[in-house]
């Protein structure tokens, strides 16, 4: 049976996310940026939280631990990388180890490039993948710590889940990557097509995230630095992928 997946709205424009598997009545959270919205919506269900995976580092993301690891007892498991600087780890992990979420099995891929040590959570029998701030709807998160490289290796390892998967990503930042994105394919159906579908969405006040990785690979310039239109307009026609994509980060952060 499929986990089931609950959104939780935090701070201005983070999102933690719920993770449940009715069969056993196990639940998990995805990051806290804080602990109200969260301990809201298990109470709202009558769940019990048991686990709390963290994608990396930032405030943002890990805020909230302490006072919902301490309203529900629930273990904390991170990057073994990081545990230097998150909070205090139950559980360590890095490329390959698995997370347990009553009798799904989750698959940990190490993504660094916003920081180092951020990791990302593949539950392929869900089709589900919680990526925080490395691929996110329209976008990926800023270099921080990592290289472009970096970045663009870790983009290519999700790119290669099975396009069904749905990308849980840490912000509510659609809009304005949308926005961006029409610089570089002004004239793709797919991306008129979901810039529209946004606008729309955040007009009645809905989330963009999840979003289908299909859609990502279709639509997000991050991931299409490797198409022949998107290098031809940047005048780029000749460099390696891997460079596109700098340029691309590069275009976006003074966007
Ligand atoms: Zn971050
Ligand atoms: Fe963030």
């Amino acid at each position: 049976m499929p986990l089931e997946l609950v959104t939780v709205p935090c701070l201005s424009d983070n999102y933690a996310f719920l993770v449940h598997d009715a069969a056993t009545g196990e639940t998990s959270v995805v990051d806290v940026p804080e602990a109200g919205p969260i301990l809201k919506a298990l109470e709202e269900r009558g769940w019990r939280l048991s686990q709390i995976l963290l994608t990396h580092h930032h405030s943002d993301h890990v805020a909230g631990v302490e006072e919902l690891r301490a309203a529900t007892g629930a273990r904390v498991a991170g990057a073994a990388a990081d545990a230097h600087r998150l909070p205090p780890l139950d559980l360590e992990l890095a490329e390959g180890c698995r997370v347990q979420v009553g009798a799904s099995e989750g698959r940990v891929i190490e993504v660094p490039g916003h920081t180092v040590g951020h990791i990302a959570f593949h539950f392929p029998d869900s089709a589900l993948a919680f990526t925080g701030d490395s691929l996110m709807a329209m976008g990926c998160g800023r270099l921080f710590e990592g290289t472009a490289e970096a970045m663009w290796q870790s983009l290519r390892k999700l790119s290669a889940l099975p396009p069904e998967t749905l990308i849980c990503s840490g912000h509510e930042y659609a809009a304005s990557n949308a926005r961006f994105a029409a610089t570089l394919e002004p004239d793709s159906p797919m991306l008129i097509f979901r810039v529209g579908s946004i606008a729309a969405a955040r007009k009645e006040g809905r989330p963009t995230v999840p979003s289908h990785l299909s859609d990502e690979l279709a639509t997000n310039p991050f991931l299409r630095a490797g198409e022949a239109g998107v290098k031809a307009a940047l005048g780029m026609m000749d460099a390696g992928d891997a460079e596109v994509f700098a340029e691309i980060r590069r275009r976006k952060d003074k966007f």
